[in-house]
């Protein structure tokens, strides 16, 4: 049974349908991936040994791999390879916490001190675990259906009851729940009926050492763009969602309202097709061509750390305009670089984004609005005031905090978790 006030020695963490070894960007591969690959990392550096177990999508995976020192990663086998869609999984959850329960079994007794899930999937795996091996279950969402449901996207496909139904069964099980942002907190009590005692809310961050501010002009010339262009970007996985469709809506505004000369406009768009929306890259070149803008837009492919940094360096504003986001890694990831961002005045974007201070937040998502907000911009002034806020309010995250914050989150657990077993055993 787990005694500790203490950080724990090692913790199991699951991410079932999504690797953090993976390029974020495309797929299933996003913010959550990048979380767990930072906050593995840091917690291994204060010696807390991870193991993260997530499903082997290719033949090639190693069984294990190392992320990082003292950061390992599992390649579970459950269920084919490549062709399994994300829909399919809950039927592979019994295969995945069989090999789970396997690896632990063939340790020495107590191997792992906590499990924590990644993801409503990875909740149900953990719930087992926890039940079986006397450990507390840490569990965080990362985004939760209830939520998504209530701000679709034009295209998008609900998010299923099965999943509604998985995830209540996770909340309720969890030991401890860790939320992106107050908001978030806020939706797991209200709309999940969360225990308000089992709710952490833990900020995520940013890596300050790789999104730092550079030279535009440098970065304009690594991505082959004019040094007196003006650039917008999106950033991130190509779903309706993410709604990246806003940002060309907005482009063709300008040009049409004059307030763009269309020689220097260029819109990049990065990142690839993910999930429901993998028809969404084709949909979007066939709305830029139908808009008229074809010859602005340029899409590139998911790009790792270092040139993304230089997109969000070369550009004029990062747009976010996502119908929801339960934070939103890549508005701070730009504002590290000193690029104002403008996003939907939505969830946890209210929190990335310090809006009239490090970027504009934008209600909804009128072509006219996202046109305004982006033209305003264009005020050298207001550009280097916000640019400047934005470069200050990026430096309130850190990964650094975010993975002290949750070493704290273990240790509540671990005390919630003795005294339910300490209460159960009076009983009994
Ligand atoms: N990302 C990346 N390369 C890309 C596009 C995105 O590495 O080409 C990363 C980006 O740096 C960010 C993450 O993917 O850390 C996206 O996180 P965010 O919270 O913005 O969105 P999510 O994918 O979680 O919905």
């Amino acid at each position: 049974m787990t005694r500790w006030l203490r950080p724990p020695r090692r913790v199991a963490l699951l991410s079932v349908h999504t690797s953090p070894l993976e390029q974020p960007g495309t797929g299933d591969a996003g913010g959550m991936n990048v979380y767990i690959a930072q906050t593995a990392t840091r917690m291994a550096e204060r010696g807390i040994e991870v193991e993260v177990f997530t499903r082997a999508t290719s033949s090639e995976l190693p069984p294990v791999a190392e992320l990082a020192p003292g950061v390992l990663v599992r390649h579970v086998h459950a269920g084919p390879y490549e062709t399994l869609d994300r829909s399919e999984l809950p039927a592979q959850l019994c295969a995945f916490t069989a090999a789970v329960l396997r690896t632990e079994a063939n340790n020495e007794p107590g191997f792992y001190d906590l499990v924590h899930s990644h993801y409503w999937l990875s909740g149900q795996v953990g719930w087992l675990a926890r039940d079986r091996w006397g450990v507390p279950l840490v569990h965080t969402a990362h985004t939760l259906a209830r939520v998504k449901n209530a701000a679709l996207a034009e295209g998008d496909t609900p998010e299923p009851r099965l999943r509604e139904i998985g995830e209540q069964q996770v909340v309720d099980q969890a030991d401890s729940l860790v939320a992106n942002t107050e908001a978030e907190a806020h939706d797991l009590i209200r709309r999940y009926d969360a225990d308000p005692a089992k709710v952490s809310t833990v900020l995520p961050g940013v890596d300050l050492r790789q999104f730092t501010p550079g030279s535009r002009r440098e970065a304009r010339s690594f991505l082959g763009i004019a040094p007196d262009a003006t650039v917008f970007a999106f950033v991130g996985r190509i779903q309706p969602l993410k709604a990246p469709d806003v940002l060309l809506h907005a482009a063709a505004e300008l040009l049409s309202q004059g307030l763009a000369d269309r020689s220097k406009l260029v819109v990049l768009v990065v990142g690839g097709p993910s999930g429901t929306g993998l028809e969404q890259p084709r949909a979007l070149q066939e709305l830029a061509v139908h808009l008229g803008i074809q010859d602005v837009v340029r899409f590139l492919p998911p790009l790792p750390g270092p040139s993304l940094a230089q997109v969000y360096r070369a550009a004029d504003a990062v747009a976010v305009p996502s119908h929801n986001e339960s934070f939103g890694l890549v508005a701070v990831e730009a504002q590290a670089c000193g690029t104002p961002v403008v996003a939907t005045d939505v969830g946890g974007l209210r929190v990335a984004v310090n809006d009239g201070v490090s970027g504009l937040l934008v209600p909804g998502h009128s072509s006219v609005e996202w046109a305004n907000a982006l033209a305003r911009l264009s005020c050298p002034d207001l550009h280097a005031t916000l640019s400047a806020g934005a470069v200050n309010h990026a430096r309130a995250f850190s990964w650094d905090h975010t993975t002290d914050e949750l070493i704290g989150a273990y240790m509540r657990a671990a005390v919630a978790f003795r005294e339910v077993q300490d209460q159960a055993e009076v009983a009994s």
